[in-house]
């Protein structure tokens, strides 16, 4: 079940029917449940409220799957927001799924759609990113791998590493591309800044940046690559990388899909 990602309010009439009548809550941190069922005047009255996260081990959730198989009703709240997204309780999921025991999603709040939401950026196609890697050969490389994607990116970023995460931003999608800093969505200070990367960039180097942020890009421009530029790319770097090395470079380097980039270097390879 999803749960707020600031106001408290946002909790959905379903989930508080689902806090009130599940037999065994679990939660990622029982007290930020807690406490949420307090703010809502939901009473605990004796039932079990068990602590959940994807490294709580084998022996953990082999226990909730139990309680599901004897029949009892589990609900699971990650700290905020919807569980599975940078949270946990994929592992959960899926192996309630892989066991054919019955399993419901109650849907809310969740950051990564509510800044989608305020962006002004194209909704029609996204790419949830996660946060990116906090060292910075590995994030360059992670952006890299993004720049060419045809879709509004969305990442999740500590405050602390919001400058240095628009900087390499900047090196690996370019100074231009429109981009959106969501900051404490649905809490008093919930601010949004637009505008080309490279001036998110600077702004943001020269303030001190605190709370919780959402990230978003607008998609790589249209590529005016032909696909005779394309295979003249491929031909080149396929003399020194392999066949999917070859696309996620030219891809990026061009701008082009990384499926057509692949097709292509596929035929080329083959020739
Ligand atoms: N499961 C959550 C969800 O559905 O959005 C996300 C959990 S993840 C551990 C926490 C990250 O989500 C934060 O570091 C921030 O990037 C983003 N986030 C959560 N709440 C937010 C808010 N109120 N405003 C902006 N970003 C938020």
């Amino acid at each position: 079940m999803s749960t707020p990602i600031g106001a408290a309010r946002d909790i959905t009439l379903r989930a508080l029917d689902v806090l009130a009548g599940a037999d065994v809550l679990v939660a990622e941190d029982t007290r930020t449940l807690r406490h949420l069922m307090e703010i809502h005047g939901i009473a605990l009255s004796g039932r079990p409220l068990i602590a959940y996260h994807d490294h709580s081990g084998p022996g953990q959730m082999q226990r909730l799957l139990a309680l599901l198989a004897e029949g009892k009703s589990l609900a699971y709240a990650s700290e905020a927001g919807t569980p599975l997204i940078s949270d946990p309780g994929f592992e959960l999921a899926r192996a309630v799924a892989e066991a054919g025991l019955p399993m419901t999603a109650a849907p809310g709040p969740c950051a990564a759609i509510c800044a989608l939401t305020l962006s002004g950026l194209p909704s029609d196609r996204f790419l949830f990113a996660g946060f990116a890697p906090a060292a910075q050969a590995a994030r360059r490389s992670f952006l890299g791998e993004l720049a060419g994607v045809q879709a509004t990116l969305i990442l999740y970023e500590s405050p602390k590493r919001l400058a240095d995460l628009l900087a390499d931003m900047v090196t690996a999608l370019g100074p231009t591309r429109r981009a959106v800093v969501c900051r404490e969505l649905t809490k008093r200070y919930e601010e949004v800044l637009r505008g080309p990367l490279g001036d998110l960039a600077a702004d943001v180097a020269g303030r001190q940046i605190r709370g919780e942020i959402v990230v978003l890009v607008d998609r790589a421009p249209a590529s005016a690559a032909t696909e005779e530029d394309i295979a003249a790319a491929l031909d080149e770097a396929l003399q020194t990388m392999s066949v999917k090395d070859a696309a996620i470079f030219v891809s990026q380097t061009l701008g082009v899909s990384r499926k057509i980039a692949y097709r292509i270097a596929l035929d080329r390879s083959k020739e």
